[in-house]
């Protein structure tokens, strides 16, 4: 196990790459702390696997390094890094039974049968294979072939870190949710470093100490399931995260304060001097019709089961109400409140910084 650091990493597919947009990974410095749940979360084509694959080896950045326990790995193969590595889609060996394919990463290291064989029936279990061991790979539906991948991945217990690129893509609806409550127990139970890569928000928030958002080769945000939906850095995260996501309103500044029409928006934080396109965020959770507040006209009631999701119309902007079952709507005068607390003002997509 290791504590992973990615130092002034960048990294291009191009030989000579020339605009910002010629670079798959933009500028990243992250420290990953031993033993922990990480989460890599993202929208397809942001940099998650190429980010995976420069943590395990199998690329080579074309900027900047990578350190295991504070020495540099950067130019070790994946074999000398000892990460073991799920892919999206499954590698098995289709005519070796499932018991010979959970044991092929321990045989290839020269570990005793014994210890193999207990190894292999551990994963077994954890992966739902017991019953399989003796089949032939290649009798599994790719549900099947997945967790053998999955198995191979969680077998050794000498690897710095195991890695997951999106590894329940392929498998079937609720099989999915417990082998993520599975992968979570287990890390609890190992405290093996786990990065998580997945466009899955649900995913990313159950399975992760620590969430690691991305957009266009950039990592956005780093924080806790907590952080990232109370405290959004930048409204990318305020939208892609929640459902539904974070209203994000364009709004006046005048000395630091915010204003929609001639309205001030109470804030938790202040706009620093200067600052250009100024919007408001703030998430569906917290805002509430009130006697007093914000004229609005409702136009759109969804009704979905636990709660229901009231779109309002204020001063030509939509914004969006998350209220439990039993709050009334009003009839009549509708007037929203943001909760200050939970209330910001962006400029130019980033929280402003200064407190008020
Ligand atoms: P994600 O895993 O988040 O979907 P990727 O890391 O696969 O994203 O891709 C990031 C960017 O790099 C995308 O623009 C993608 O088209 C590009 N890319 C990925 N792999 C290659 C490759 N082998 N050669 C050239 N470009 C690639
Ligand atoms: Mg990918």
């Amino acid at each position: 196990m290791a504590r992973i650091t990615l130092s002034n990493l960048r990294h291009s597919y191009l030989d000579n790459p020339v605009s910002e947009d010629d670079w798959a990974l933009k500028q990243l410095d992250i420290n990953w702390e031993d033993g922990g749940a990480f989460a890599l979360l993202g929208p397809s084509g942001c940099g998650k696997t190429t980010l995976l694959n420069l943590i395990s080896g199998l690329l080579v950045p074309s900027q900047g390094d990578i350190l295991f326990d504070g020495e540099s790995v950067t130019n070790q193969t994946p074999e000398e890094r000892h990460i073991a590595q799920v892919f999206q889609f499954p590698v098995v060996y289709d005519t070796m039974t499932v018991y010979d394919n959970l044991a092929f990463p321990l045989r290839n290291r020269k570990v005793s049968e014994d210890i193999i064989a207990q190894r292999v029936a551990e994963v077994a279990e954890m992966t739902d294979l017991t019953g399989m061991l003796n089949k032939r790979a290649s009798g599994l539906t790719a549900d099947g072939k997945q967790k053998i991948s999955l198995g191979r991945g969680l077998v050794r217990t000498d690897v710095n870190a195991i890695l997951f690129d999106e590894p329940l893509t392929v498998i079937d609806p609720h099989l999915k949710f417990q082998l993520r409550a599975k992968l979570k127990e287990l890390h609890s139970r190992v405290s093996n470093t786990m990065i998580y890569v997945t466009h899955d928000q649900t995913e990313a928030l159950t399975f992760a100490d620590t969430v690691i958002v991305m957009n266009a080769g950039e990592v956005v945000q780093v924080g806790t399931p907590k952080d990232l939906f109370e405290k959004p850095a930048h409204t990318f995260v305020g939208h892609f995260i929640g459902s539904p996501g974070m209203n994000i309103l364009p709004c006046n500044i005048d000395n630091g304060k915010a204003y929609l029409g001639s309205s001030q928006i109470k804030t938790d934080n202040r706009a620093t001097k200067g600052v250009t396109n100024a919007e408001i965020g703030v998430r569906p959770e917290f805002v509430s019709f009130e006697s007093k507040g914000l004229d609005v006209k409702i136009t759109k009631v969804n009704d979905v089961g636990r709660f229901k999701i009231v779109e309002v119309d204020l001063m030509g902007h939509s914004v969006k109400l998350l209220m439990g079952e039993e709050q009334s709507i009003p009839a009549e005068n509708a007037k929203i409140e943001f909760n200050p607390k939970f209330t910001r003002i962006y400029a130019n997509s980033h929280l402003c910084e200064q407190e008020r």
